[in-house]
């Protein structure tokens, strides 16, 4: 049996789109190097691909969130790529992450510290990226700790600092006044550090029209997903088809689905797919949004299910109806911008919530690095 005849639905994965997409964000930003975040399992679409095929493309640099996220990766990398832990580490977790050789985000103080000591014990000097806030309020120093830790330069020891980092709150938005302001408080943090690579810059400030520091942290837009809002120059990397299970024909005035919060204003077909919010549909899609039958747009009537959902197909032709004809819910005719703002979310929200239950194909894969695995 094929997974895609065992599974709901197919997730299909471009990588030369993908690789694509890296390429496009490197010219961008040229001469700055690009790194791929993978967190969330590269977005829901695989980390191992993505980072197979990143690889091939020259990315040398990957940011994960957890460490339990970095130890899945880490095998898959050969020798010499920069795996980095955006969250840094839980007290009692800095042996595991320096066994494994992972390049832990240092976001505060008492990090700097505890990674110091493990250094230290282990006699040998780690790697550690350092963030500072530069306005977001949410992880990485504020200036008056970077005072601090510049008052006492003991705190590092042991510390062998590879990167300087901070993130952006406004980067989708070239034309916001607080994307300077940001930079500016970055560069100026960035000034206590001088020989110490820095990144500021995800999808969105790849976009801003200014220089990229020496790394960019790129993550949406790798994925297909808009780097800035309202426009979307990205390749789509991911389609999702459903196959329909079952067609009926209900009488005007029927209630569909849970709560009958649809009713049928005329005779109507309804086709039910095996796609629900346990897939990571949104329940928010309930008697809102479509999927695509053909050229055909049938709008989503009723609420989501956990394993299926329910279409208004009256108006499709009938040959386009047979049991396990094809329905689009992600690909040419809806993008993951158009689902996402259907479901009132974002379009990381929808990738990174692409379920486990899918069947996932890939187009254009690399052959393994065999020469470049460690
Ligand atoms: C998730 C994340 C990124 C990637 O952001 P995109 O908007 O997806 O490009 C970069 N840096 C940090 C710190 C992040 O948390």
């Amino acid at each position: 049996m094929q997974q895609e005849d065992t599974a709901g639905a197919i997730l299909h994965i471009d990588l030369e789109a993908l690789a694509q997409n890296y390429r496009a964000i490197c010219f961008q930003v040229a001469p700055t190097p690009v790194a791929a975040v993978v967190k969330a399992d590269g977005y829901g679409i695989g980390a191992i691909p993505v980072a197979r095929t990143l690889i091939a493309e020259g990315c040398r640099h990957f940011f994960v969130a957890h460490l339990s996220e970095a130890a899945a990766l880490k095998p898959a990398l050969p020798q010499g790529v920069a795996l980095h832990i955006l969250n840094g580490l839980h007290p009692g977790a800095e042996n595991a992450c320096a066994a494994l050789g992972a390049i832990p985000v240092l976001n505060a103080l008492d990090q700097i510290a505890r990674w110091s000591a493990t250094a230290q014990s282990l006699g040998r000097p780690l790697p550690a990226a350092l963030q500072v806030d530069s306005g977001m309020s949410r992880l990485g120093l504020p200036a008056e700790e970077v005072a601090t830790l510049l008052a006492d330069p003991g705190l590092l020891d042991g510390i062998d600092l590879t990167l300087l980092m901070s993130h952006l709150a406004c980067a989708d938005d070239p034309a916001d006044a607080f994307n300077a302001r940001q930079t500016a408080a970055f560069e100026a943090l960035a000034r206590h550090f001088p020989h110490i690579p820095r990144s500021l810059d995800n999808s969105g400030g790849s976009f801003l029209p200014r220089p990229h520091f020496d790394l960019v942290r790129a993550g949406i837009a790798l994925y297909g997903g808009a780097p800035t809002l309202g426009t979307n120059p990205m390749r789509p990397v991911i389609a999702l088809t459903a196959r329909t299970i079952q067609t009926r024909t209900v009488p005007a005035g029927t209630g569909v689905g849970y709560g009958l919060t649809h009713r049928t204003g005329r005779p109507t077909r309804i086709a039910t797919i095996p796609v629900g919010y346990a897939d990571g549909w949104p329940r928010h899609l309930g008697n809102r949004g479509a999927a695509y039958i053909g050229p055909h747009r049938v709008p989503i009537i009723g609420r989501i299910s956990m394993d299926s959902l329910t279409l208004d197909v009256t108006d499709i032709p009938e040959a386009l109806l047979r049991p396990g004809a094809p329905v689009e819910l992600i690909g040419p005719r809806q993008s993951i911008d158009q689902v996402a703002a259907d479901a009132g979310t974002i379009a990381y929200e929808i990738l990174t919530g692409l379920g486990p239950r899918y069947a996932r194909l890939y187009r254009g894969a690399r052959p393994a690095l065999r020469s470049m695995s460690a």
